[in-house]
């Protein structure tokens, strides 16, 4: 790009995705703007593993240090049977920089803020309870139609609308609906009981399985299945659950995979996070391969690509990369909703560890 030229660009979705490439490419001195249709951030009562690999890419987006002090260190993932028999201990190598922890829990919603807040310091622009209605294609660029009746001709445009918005079908002509893994994931915050300073994975015979992480001094993130009836869950469970009653704030997801296939780009339009890779939340990769994509996108900025350019590269970049993480990550969610003898859960562990321990 000539010397002098600001690239304008326009993320579509205030999500983890959208305000991770916004950081980016603001942090790139690309003017930005980020519009979404929700009236506020996100704020559900859900938690984000910050696993290794998501901690290195909070470090280059210059975000670790808040998201270390909201959150809550933890080192190693304990997997324990039903009875709270500690079966084997997956590892949580570090990556980030010395001085930072391996992995931490955190609340969402502080992710979420943490970001917003970092892009609006670098001068992004948030637009909240703004939708975009209509997406066409005029002589070559993509012409963004919003509520109000205004339009948006952008320099790059960056399509962080999630795994099930109409306009990917609009931006690429394809867009095909994410499966359905299993039965829904109940997730929600619970207090922290004295001593659950670690992560750990429960995995029942009966077919129960349950996340759970710290995530402050007083809090645990918590993902199960079969929510709706706790007493149906393993018995090292029962202390935590007795918090879990019918007036806590709860989210019921299902549990998705979608990966779309390449090209993901369009012009000098871009799909990233789960609009591209819409992954179940297995091993702690469905935050941190949208983190990835923001990495990538500061990286390909940084060499002054153009806009189409720089689009295409990002497929290149990201497309075999998250599709091995999908295939490793579903392999793993699937194998839990039917467990099957020949999926070994720790081999699937390693494989993944060894992929992202090298940045994208
Ligand atoms: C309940 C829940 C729990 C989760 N727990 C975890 C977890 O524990 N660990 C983990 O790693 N990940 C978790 N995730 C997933 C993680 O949040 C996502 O992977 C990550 O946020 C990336 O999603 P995204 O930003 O691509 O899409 P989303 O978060 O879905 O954001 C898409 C945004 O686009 C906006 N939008 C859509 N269409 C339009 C339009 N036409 N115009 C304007 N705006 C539009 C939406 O309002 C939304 O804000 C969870 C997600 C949910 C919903």
């Amino acid at each position: 790009m000539k010397p002098g030229f600001t690239l304008q660009v326009c993320v579509i979705g205030a999500g983890l995705a959208g305000l991770a490439c916004a950081v980016a490419a603001s942090a790139q001195g690309a003017r930005v703007e980020v519009l979404d249709e929700r009236p506020t951030l996100s704020a559900h009562p859900t938690h984000v593993n910050v696993v290794p690999n998501l901690l290195r890419d909070l470090v280059t987006l210059g975000v670790a240090q808040e998201c270390v002090r909201a959150g809550f260190p933890y080192r190693g993932i304990r997997v324990l049977d039903g009875s709270g028999r500690t079966c084997f201990e997956l590892p949580t190598p570090r990556l980030a920089p010395a001085g930072y922890p391996e992995a931490l829990g955190m609340a969402h919603a502080d992710l979420t803020h943490i970001l917003a807040r970092a892009a609006q310091e670098r001068g992004v622009a948030l637009q909240m309870q703004t939708r975009v209605e209509t997406l066409v294609w005029r002589q070559g660029k993509a012409v963004l139609g919003l509520s109000g009746g205004r339009e948006r001709v952008p320099d790059l445009i960056l399509l962080a609308t999630g795994a099930r918005s109409p306009l990917r079908l609009a931006a690429l002509g394809c867009s095909p609906a994410p499966s359905c893994l299993g039965p829904d994931w109940t997730y929600a915050q619970l207090p922290r009981p004295p001593g659950l300073d670690h992560a750990m994975l429960v995995l029942d015979s009966g077919g129960q399985r349950a996340f759970v992480v710290p995530i402050g001094p007083s809090a645990v993130g918590i993902a199960l299945t079969r929510g709706e009836d706790a007493r149906a869950m393993p018995p090292v469970l029962q202390p935590l659950l007795a918090h879990l009653t019918p007036a806590t704030p709860r989210v019921e997801r299902p549990l998705l995979a979608g990966l779309l296939p390449a090209p993901w780009h369009r012009g000098a339009l871009v799909c990233v996070g789960e609009c591209a890779h819409a992954l179940p939340p297995h091993f702690g990769q469905s935050a941190a391969q949208a983190l990835e994509d923001a990495v990538v996108l500061k990286a390909l900025l940084a060499q002054g690509l153009a806009p189409t350019a720089l689009a295409q590269r990002f497929t290149e970049r990201r497309h075999a990369r998250a599709s091995q993480v999908y295939d490793i990550v579903t392999d793993a969610a699937r194998s839990q909703v039917s467990p099957n003898e020949a999926t070994d859960l720790h081999d699937l562990f390693h494989r993944l560890s060894s992929l992202v321990a090298e940045p994208a």
